[in-house]
């Protein structure tokens, strides 16, 4: 009676394209016709296919769309918006809820981290760290249905193949019976639930570990840290290495140096003068080890020597700010002390400015990792390249004198 009712519905919608907007139409059409046989071929029963979409209709409010029918309006970026530094994000006003509310939940479920920790290798300070920074520790509401947003993106936003991926696989995350349809609630962006795993992600490194039979990263907190740590040991996390920390670089040592492809042992860069902020000497073991150089400022702020593990942070969210963000933070859950060395405010430019000296970067064939508008590593190196060959120090950091010399 249930799915008789659930199946009338479904083709009652798609039956009305006279008085349904034509979008809608158009969105059920590519449902039906392009979702559905990839999911009936993944063994997606089709009483959940028709629950899922049942009365959804594409939000077309989410942003990067470009609608069938109407001319695209897509912009990759938006170059109007200020382009941010590390200060803001790395306040102590912004850490400050994440280390204090951290330490409370490190004491909380201190025996349920010991026992994730003893598995997975992942330190809990770190596990806590991604928690606070994706959904506040489970305080964050999450408000999306996620088939109506993975579905709007999957048939209409910039990567459609990839969407169609992840909503095919939110909807195996129901056929496996770890969510009823009513709970997969996502961001706007069709993140899912307390750790913020994409539904492919989920399939992938999301585990039970209250052993309820049921992954539930939405309402079981023991679940939700284990996957996290999962997803760190899968990304290939070392146990009992530390992530690295900051450190003083002097000029003979060129900020063009950075990046998670030009490691090198760590005997060498203290051999040409970086040391740690502390003035402690570096172990004869973290010697021995490979460590990279990592600017996220370039020299307009603090310098760090990190070992392959924040580069694992990195997979989990691929922003050197937000890896720095959540080891720092779990740092100082620890005790550790804060930053030394202060983000410089810098002149103001927009993400237009910075994606127009990439644009000429890339025209003397450098690699700046896509003119996206953000200084990621291969764009803050290159333009230490830039001022090195115009006889400049290098900052490694866009800037209005940067781009007259391109
Ligand atoms: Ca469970």
């Amino acid at each position: 009676m249930f799915r008789t009712v659930l199946i009338a519905g479904f083709l009652a919608l798609a039956a009305l394209p006279a008085r349904a907007d034509a979008l809608t139409d158009d969105f059920r059409r590519f449902l039906e016709a392009d979702v559905w046989p990839q999911a009936k071929a993944e063994r997606v029963p089709r009483a959940v296919f028709e629950e899922a979409f049942s009365g959804v209709t594409p939000r077309l409010d989410l942003p990067d769309l470009n609608l069938p029918g109407r001319p695209a309006k897509v912009e990759e970026i938006n170059r109007q918006a200020e382009f941010r530094s590390g200060a803001d994000y790395l306040s102590e006003k912004a850490l400050a809820g994440t280390v204090n509310t951290g330490r409370a939940m490190l004491k909380r479920h201190g025996a349920l981290l010991k026992r994730i920790e003893a598995r997975y290798g992942v330190p809990a300070p770190v596990i806590v760290a991604i928690w606070g920074r994706e959904s506040a520790f489970g305080a964050a509401k999450i408000p999306e249905n996620a088939f109506a947003v993975l579905g709007t993106k999957a048939w209409a936003s910039r990567r459609k193949e990839m969407f169609r991926a992840e909503l095919v696989a939110a909807l195996k995350i129901v056929s496996d019976g770890h969510l009823r349809v009513s709970q997969m609630r996502s961001s706007w962006a069709g993140a899912l639930g307390q750790p913020q795993f994409m539904p492919t992600k989920f399939l992938a490194v999301a585990v039970d570990f209250d052993g309820d039979g049921r992954r539930d990263i939405w309402n079981s907190v023991p679940d939700t840290l284990a996957s996290i740590a999962n997803y760190l040991a899968r990304a290939g996390w070392r146990k009992g290495v530390a992530w690295g920390g900051e450190a003083r670089v002097p000029a003979a040592v060129s900020c063009s140096l950075e990046g998670p492809d030009r490691g090198r042992p760590l005997a060498e860069f203290a051999g040409a003068g970086v040391t740690r902020v502390s003035g402690e000497a570096f172990s004869a073991r973290a010697l021995g080890a490979s460590a990279h150089l990592m600017m996220p400022a370039g020299r307009a702020g603090p310098a760090f020597l990190v070992s392959p593990n924040f580069y694992v942070v990195k997979d989990y969210n691929n922003s050197d700010l937000y890896a720095l963000y959540v080891l720092h933070a779990a740092d100082r859950m620890s005790g550790g002390a804060p930053l030394v060395t202060r983000f410089a405010a810098t002149e103001r430019l927009t993400r237009g400015d910075v994606a127009r000296l990439q644009e000429a970067m890339q025209a003397r064939g450098m690699d700046v990792g896509g003119a996206d508008g953000l200084a990621g590593f291969k764009t803050r190196r290159s333009i230490g390249l830039v001022e090195e060959t115009a006889g400049r120090p290098a900052t490694c950091w866009p800037s209005k004198g940067v781009a007259a010399l391109l």
